[in-house]
């Protein structure tokens, strides 16, 4: 593999997709001196980056696949109301992906997956510092940690493993009893056994409006953000050179940045790079007036599934559907969150709740792509993030800055390289 020398950072620099991570990654080039354009047929923070759960969950360094998940998974799917569900017509394509999903969770491969998702957690709220005050949005940022809730001891049990693993990388927990958890959250019902405090978590009060203003400030800074989707990649002599839209425009480029979420792998395939890139489709139901009152993020342990106390509302957001990104939508997914959340809130009125899907960008790995094309010097890609797009964008947009401009992102980019697969 020959890499040439790095683009000038003065040069033009394209951004396809406008999710939170295109977003700051065209916030975080801008502000190193590129002149940048990003793209979208949506307007940014439109896509899956728009209803997530708003958490900022630095203490996730646990993969998804961990020694034993598979064995939960029966259980999870004959759940109706349960974390899991599969589109059974989408399982003949699913199968490759499970089949990769199965082997990370092999112990020497968990344990540097998680040493990986530390390196990248750790600078997360650093990295994401200069964006929201200069965007003038660091109001919307809350630090008050996040209570995971257990309503039996084997649950907690069964997450021995991840926990330990989180506690062998320096995550806070601190175990709370039912009378901790009354005094922290009156609203709650006394259901649970236990709940585990994290105090390094986060939330974003308004998960739309971090990707909106970001983009707003980096088009008052200069920057250029156009409506269309990128249909093609025109390579010359020397590699990618510009990108065409369905608007029928061609636009040239020094340096392309691929950050298009769940859609990426269709983008980097024709480019050199076939990813194992597939949709964990994830529901919220957020409620305008939920009559109750939350002081922090709170996690459903058994339930797969969180409560985000927002500017809008109270946010019930989570689980995973398995359904790639043709079939459409099932809301009832949604509800179930609705008919989960009643049982911990007695008092939760969701009359007025407005449903909404996501395409979380999943790789079997829980690992994002943060990589530089192997094929080419000024094609870079940025996708991938599953379910900690949010926490992970800021370090993504300042890691590919600083390949883009040539400079060293002090930090080991192999576990998040493209062609790792
Ligand atoms: C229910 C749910 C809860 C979640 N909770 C959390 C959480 O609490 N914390 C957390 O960190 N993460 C969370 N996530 C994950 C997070 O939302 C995603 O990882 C993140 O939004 C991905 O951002 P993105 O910018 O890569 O993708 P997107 O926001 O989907 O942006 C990609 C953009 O690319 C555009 N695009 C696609 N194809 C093209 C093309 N050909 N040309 C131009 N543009 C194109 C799309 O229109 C889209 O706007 C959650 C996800 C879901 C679904």
């Amino acid at each position: 593999m020959n890499v040439a020398p790095s683009p000038n950072p003065a040069r033009t620099v394209v951004v396809v997709g406008a999710g939170i991570v295109g977003t700051s990654t065209a916030r975080y080039l801008q502000r190193d001196g590129a002149r940048v354009i990003m793209i979208d047929p949506l307007a940014p923070g439109r896509g899956t980056s728009f209803g997530n759960a708003g958490g900022m969950a630095v203490t996730e360094v646990a993969p998804l696949s961990l020694p034993g998940t598979l064995w939960r998974v029966p259980r999870w799917l004959m759940d109706p109301l349960g974390p899991l569900t599969i589109r059974w017509s989408y399982l003949p394509r699913l199968a490759p992906w499970l089949w990769r999903f199965w082997r990370a969770s092999a112990p020497a491969r968990v344990e540097a997956t998680a040493t990986a998702l530390a390196s990248l957690l750790a600078r997360a709220y650093g990295d994401y510092e200069p964006l929201l005050v200069e965007a003038g949005i660091r109001d919307l940022l809350k630090r008050q940690g996040c209570i995971s809730l257990y309503e039996s001891e084997e649950a907690l049990k069964e997450d021995a493993f991840e926990l330990a693993l989180k506690r062998r990388h320096g995550v806070r927990i601190e175990r709370l009893g039912p009378e901790e958890l009354r005094q922290m959250e009156p609203d709650l019902a006394p259901i649970f056994k236990a709940g585990l405090f994290m105090p390094d978590w986060g939330h974003v009060a308004d998960p739309y409006r971090v990707v909106a203003a970001i983009a707003e400030c980096f088009s008052r800074q200069g920057g250029t953000i156009k409506e269309a989707r990128v249909v093609e990649v025109e390579i010359g002599a020397e590699g990618p050179r510009a990108v065409l839209t369905d608007a029928g425009e061609r636009i040239a480029f020094d340096a392309l940045v691929i950050a298009a979420g769940a859609w990426s792998a269709k983008l980097a395939k024709p480019l050199g790079s076939k990813v194992p890139l597939e949709t964990e489709r994830g529901y919220h139901t957020t409620l305008p007036n939920p009559g109750v009152s939350l002081s922090r993020m709170l996690h459903s342990a058994e339930g797969g599934f969180v409560l985000t106390p927002m500017s809008m509302g109270l946010r019930l957001s989570g689980t995973v559907e398995l359904g790639g990104l043709d079939l459409p939508p099932d809301y009832a997914r949604a509800r179930v969150l609705v008919a989960r959340a009643k049982r911990f809130l007695p008092a939760l009125d969701a009359e007025g709740g407005t449903e909404w899907m996501g395409y979380r960008p999943s790789l079997p790995d829980s690992l994002p792509v943060i990589s530089r094309s192997p094929r080419f010097a000024n094609l870079f890609y940025a996708f991938g993030h599953g379910h900690l797009g949010l926490t992970e964008a800021a370090t993504t947009g300042r890691i590919i800055a600083r390949l883009v401009g040539g400079g060293d992102p002090s930090i080991d980019l192999k576990p998040f390289r493209i062609d790792r697969f």
